[in-house]
């Protein structure tokens, strides 16, 4: 099918550049949404925001109502359009669909939320030598989602350019909070891909390191499990009264030490880590409250609920021993799921039209990292009879994802655009 691309490689640097400026953390992408709302809409789109777009409900791991406050305002002083602010009601993430009047949809899947690291200034890193840092302290763009959601963009603006073309809809779906695979269920939940007979995703980098290459589906991903442990104990002198007191501290040690002593599963690989134990306020002071923060994997769903139900049962039993009352909150999570050939085939074909694809780097299936929450959509959208994939787009990578110094090749930002919107002209034209 003939595709010609309008949005130009420039225009689509500027627009990775400005989303690389206003990195946000997950479910705070507040300056973000409202950029991209309200350019789309001037474009043509059909925009969904607020729970229209994510159910407030289902989603996981939301910071507390103080911290998004600030951030709120923090978007109002950097610019962002006050009429989306409130029509977004608390809420980030969108959704465009390109001819809502027709049946059936593609959903393309691009993330928006930035990681919890602070950006680099050295001059070696070239948003900091060309003015583009994050001006967010604490957040910086560094898996790439800047690029994602510049694409996204840039697919949008050049699929409702030629929207009288299409047979069916397209949906294109701005997921907030994908780090930590919390914004995806919520999506889910609010009917984003209901309806959806493909479904389309890509991450930069991966596994593929080179410019000019694309792995066209991934497996491999992990089924994962982000969860808080709290114990609630009694605070007493540790000198003089230390039988009156409840150690947290001693609770959440036991259950890190049992916690790593799960044995492995005979079913598939799993994984479990605690990333943080905060506890205790003084020397001599019997600790009376203590917070793990942890999280299970597994090559299936089946596996990591496996996990899951270990790790709180010994976290329930740490508790008992030292006395303590607790508590689980679940903060993040989701399933597996393995893109389907027939779409790799497609997404392979479609590139073979675009030169910036070298055919000798163009791989079907690859193996992809931990997780990535585009899993849930996948697995939605294959639950229905659909099918979909998650393709790497390959980048040459100064330093790893989530590290200060990340930055990746901007000359795949257009090839990318064009792979998108010929993949999904490919399947508006099936029946
Ligand atoms: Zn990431
Ligand atoms: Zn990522």
């Amino acid at each position: 099918m003939d595709f010609a691309p309008s949005v130009s490689a420039k225009q689509l640097s500027e627009f990775r550049r400005i989303f690389h400026r206003h990195a946000e953390s997950g479910f705070s992408e507040f300056w973000t949404t409202a950029f991209l709302a309200a350019r789309l809409h001037g474009a043509g789109g059909f925009v969904k925001v607020g729970e229209e777009a994510i159910c407030r409900e289902a989603r996981m791991g939301v910071p507390d109502e103080e911290t998004q406050k600030k951030r709120i305002a923090s978007a109002r002083e950097q610019g962002a359009d006050p009429t989306w602010l409130d029509r977004m009601d608390g809420l980030t993430g969108l959704i465009v669909d390109i001819r809502p009047d027709l049946p059936r949809h593609t959903a393309l899947r691009f993330d928006i939320d930035a990681v919890d690291v602070e950006e680099s200034s050295s001059p070696e890193h070239l948003p900091a030598r060309e003015g583009f840092r994050s001006l967010n302290d604490g957040h910086c763009h560094a898996c790439g989602h800047d690029g994602h959601a510049a694409i996204g963009l840039g697919v949008a603006l050049e699929l409702l350019r030629i929207k009288d073309r299409l047979r069916h809809n397209v949906r294109i779906i701005f997921e907030p909070a994908e780090e930590g695979l919390r914004g995806a269920a919520a999506m889910v939940e609010a009917g984003a891909v209901d309806g959806a007979r493909y479904f389309f995703a890509a991450h930069i980098g991966v596994n593929a390191r080179r410019s000019h290459e694309l792995v066209c589906g991934t497996e491999g991903f992990l089924a994962s499990t982000k969860f808080d442990a709290e114990f609630f104990g009694r605070a007493a002198h540790a000198g003089a009264e230390p039988h009156e007191g409840r150690n947290s501290l001693l609770a959440a040690a036991s259950a890190v030490m049992n916690l790593h002593a799960i044995p492995r599963h005979g079913k598939g690989e799993t994984r479990i880590a605690v990333g943080r134990m905060e506890s205790g306020t003084g020397r001599n002071v019997v600790p009376s409250y203590a917070k793990l923060v942890c999280e299970t994997r597994g090559s299936s769903t089946e596996v990591n609920d496996w996990m899951f139900e270990q790790a709180a049962r010994i976290i329930e039993h740490s508790a008992a021993m030292h006395g303590q009352d607790f508590r689980i909150t679940r903060m993040g999570g989701g399933g597996t799921a393995v893109s389907d050939l027939a779409m790799c085939e497609l997404v392979r074909r479609v590139s073979g039209g675009i030169p910036y694809f070298y055919p000798e780097f163009v791989l079907d299936m690859g193996r992809g990292f931990g997780a990535d929450d585009a899993c849930a959509f996948l697995e939605a959208v294959q639950k229905q009879g659909g099918m979909g994939t998650y393709a790497q787009i390959g980048s040459r990578l100064p330093a790893g994802h989530h590290s200060p110094d990340f930055d990746f090749d901007e000359s795949l930002l257009q090839p990318a655009v064009e792979l998108f919107c010929r993949t999904a002209l490919a399947l508006d034209s099936m029946d």
